[in-house]
């Protein structure tokens, strides 16, 4: 067995590696231990998806949408006491927030006669490099995932030479300058759904490929309603534009579901249940 990020032997890996990461949300979406080596699992949870998932951008989507890290606890968010005290927001348990005050300033808080707390509600972006290798590396992953069960499809995905760039970028980010990837809205986040088995919930991630009639192979992602698209063959991105253009700006993501109005999760989804 050989990883299929660094090719190198990998029958001895321990570690499940999960595709979009569990602080995400993700219980479900995994590959087997040794489809990638521990070695490769550990550098992208710590150089790769620690980085994006701390940008202000999903600490505050965890926050608001209270998805809990893999150790059950909801990262806490940066808010400011007006005009410009930082303080943190705490989320409790039972769904409350309590607001956390450093010790150094709580005399200057206490004597304040009202106060404002403002939190921001995106939160700044994860840099479009450290974005871009975190698409890239569940993109692969979701390509590997659709081989699981047969060994020699893995095996002729690791030999398949068009695979390589994107491979060589998720893992050692060393060229292109950037892999550009394209991203919009195509709900809100706080949108509830409904189905014929599941009633009011939030889709937490979904993800499939496009294969364009230019013979390119697209990967998108949204979380909740935030779509992300990334080329597996390159690193541009005008094809997924000129496709959007062709096809009304629909979501890949919602190609078969265009004529059904109430949306079927899929396999490739993750359903938060409220
Ligand atoms: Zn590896």
């Amino acid at each position: 067995m050989k990883c299929i990020f660094c090719k190198n032997p990998s029958s001895e890996s321990k570690s499940i590696e999960h595709i979009i990461p569990e602080s995400l949300g993700n219980k479900s979406h995994s590959l087997p231990p040794g489809i990638v080596c521990d070695s490769c699992n550990n550098y992208f949870a710590r150089k790769v998806e620690r980085r994006v998932l701390e940008s202000g951008y999903f600490q505050s989507l965890r926050f608001t949408q209270g998805i809990p890290s893999k150790k059950k606890k909801i990262p806490p968010q940066k808010a400011f006491i007006s005009p410009n005290i930082e303080v943190e927001l705490i989320k409790e348990k039972d769904g409350s927030n309590t607001v956390r005050v450093p010790t150094e300033v709580w005399n200057q808080v206490a004597q304040m006669k009202g106060c404002q707390i403002i939190f921001p509600t995106s939160g700044t972006r994860p840099e479009k490099r450290e974005m871009s290798r975190f698409l890239a590396k569940i993109a692969v992953e979701a390509f590997a995932q659709r081989f699981v069960d047969k060994p020699h499809l893995i095996n002729d995905m690791l030999n398949d030479e068009q695979l390589e760039p994107i491979r060589q970028w998720a893992r050692y980010g060393n060229s292109p300058e950037c892999w550009s990837f394209h991203e919009r809205r195509i709900y809100d986040r706080n949108k509830r759904h409904n189905s014929d088995d599941v009633k009011n919930y939030q889709v937490v991630h979904e993800y499939d490929f496009l294969f364009t009639p230019q013979n390119e192979l697209y990967f998108c992602v949204a979380f909740f309603g935030e779509e992300f698209t990334i080329n597996i063959g390159g690193a541009s991105i005008d094809g997924y534009k000129q496709w959007l253009s062709d096809n009304k700006e629909i979501s890949p993501l919602y190609i078969d579901k265009r004529s059904n109005q109430s949306f079927n999760p899929t396999a490739n989804s993750s359903l938060h249940s409220l």
